[in-house]
């Protein structure tokens, strides 16, 4: 039985492995005059400069670098970035719903990272928070810590970034500017109608659990990334499984769709056993999941037999189990609700499984093909332990 906090965990998620030459060029960490010019990537073509002259032929300040890449007029916020505070405006009814993420290099990317791709993770996870509650994004504000202001890297991450938000209508109103070890850290502001967002405290003893889209990929890619996967993925499964890790997708959609009808709801940031944890703890519940679904969560083994599922099954669990980084929702409704989550899934265009259900007694029990309980611990990602 694995119950929370019981001190294993899967092994130590940390992003860093040697870089060679190309990705040196690529990462904003690198010294000024180590960049390697006719190594571009497609995300650093630099904006053309502005029309009448060379305004940014100087290096570029604080205040030039916000103007730039971070001033957009706003449509739903009474005020945006430019003066002391941003103003927003809920609509009456509405409870604002608000969560922060920080993003660490070594932490939680790697230092060679496409900046389109950190621009939308950085926000993709916090909106992933939103999704959870069954909030509807407004907007955000970014603090931003730069070891240098590299034009080339701040063009890439702003498009990533803003490309994301321009998709979920949620707006930068604000944020703060310095130099330091790169650090992002995205607060984001969504509306909920007053009481309706969905709590990790709701599960109850008979409700299904549920999980959405896919388990497991990022993971895989992270492994394979480091070289810690002892086989080697095919071409096609590795940038599959990346675009999981770099470029997840929040399911804000689904998790509005799933007010009134999920009973608690999370996302799957540490891992599938790690996040259902605290739902148990704040619930005070347990539960049962049946590993016999875990090909079917895992993009890169969808579709095989349990006895066939590449990279063997040790590796499948763990990473269905302990991944981290998946960004789905992870949720619990009553059975009568089926139809209900099916159609909010339908409607979201994702996909829900079932694989579990609440418990009264406590604590996690995981099943095996023989319906025999399994005492492999598959632990969550802790940052501190
Ligand atoms: P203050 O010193 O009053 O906190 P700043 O001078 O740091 O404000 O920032 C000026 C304006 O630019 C503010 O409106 C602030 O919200 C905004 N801002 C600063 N950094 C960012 C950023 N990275 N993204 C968006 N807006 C920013
Ligand atoms: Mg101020």
């Amino acid at each position: 039985m694995i119950g929370p906090g019981t001190g294993l965990r899967g092994s130590k998620r940390v992003y860093s492995h040697a870089l060679n030459e190309e990705q040196k060029a690529r990462s904003i960490l690198r010294p000024a005059q180590e960049r390697a010019p006719g190594q571009e990537n497609p995300d650093r073509k630099p904006k053309p400069a502005p029309p009448g002259g060379c305004a940014y032929a100087r290096p570029m300040g604080e205040f030039d670098l916000i103007a730039r890449y971070f001033h957009r007029p706003v449509r739903r916020a009474a005020l945006g970035v430019g003066d002391d505070c941003a103003l927003l405006a809920p609509a009456a009814g509405m409870q604002l719903a608000v969560s922060s993420d920080m993003l660490v290099e070594g932490r939680h990317f790697f230092a060679d990272v496409y900046p389109a791709h950190l621009g939308h993770k950085a926000l993709a996870v916090n909106l992933s928070d939103l999704a959870a509650c069954g909030a509807r994004p407004l907007a955000f504000t970014l603090a931003l810590a730069l070891p240098r202001a590299d034009e080339a890297w701040l063009q890439g991450f702003s498009e990533g970034l803003l490309a994301l938000a321009d998709e979920h209508g949620c707006e930068l109103v604000g944020g703060d500017t310095t130099q330091g070890p790169l650090n992002i850290c995205i607060t984001v502001f969504g509306e909920v109608p007053a009481g309706q967002a969905m709590l990790r405290s709701g599960a109850r003893p008979g409700d299904d659990l549920w999980v959405s889209g896919h388990l497991g990929d990022a993971r895989l890619a992270l492994d394979a990334l480091q070289g810690e996967m002892p086989v080697q993925l095919p071409p096609q499964v590795l940038a599959q499984a990346r675009e999981r890790l770099e470029r997840p997708t929040p399911r804000v959609a689904l998790g509005q769709a799933l007010r009134g009808v999920a009973s608690s709801a999370i996302d799957v940031s540490d891992g599938l056993v790690g996040d259902l944890g605290h739902i148990l703890q704040a619930s005070g519940v347990g539960a049962r999941i049946d590993t016999t679904l875990a090909p079917q969560l895992m993009a890169a083994c969808d579709g095989h037999a349990p006895e066939h599922v590449p990279y063997g099954w040790e590796n499948l669990l763990r990473c269905v189990l302990a991944g981290g980084d998946d960004y789905e929702l992870l949720f619990t409704a009553p059975p009568g609700r089926r139809a209900q989550v099916e159609a909010a899934a339908r409607q979201a265009a994702t996909r829900a499984t079932c694989i579990g259900a609440i418990e009264a007694e406590p604590g996690l029990r995981l099943f095996d093909a023989q319906g025999r309980q399994m005492d492999a611990q598959y632990l969550a990602f802790d940052h501190f332990r």
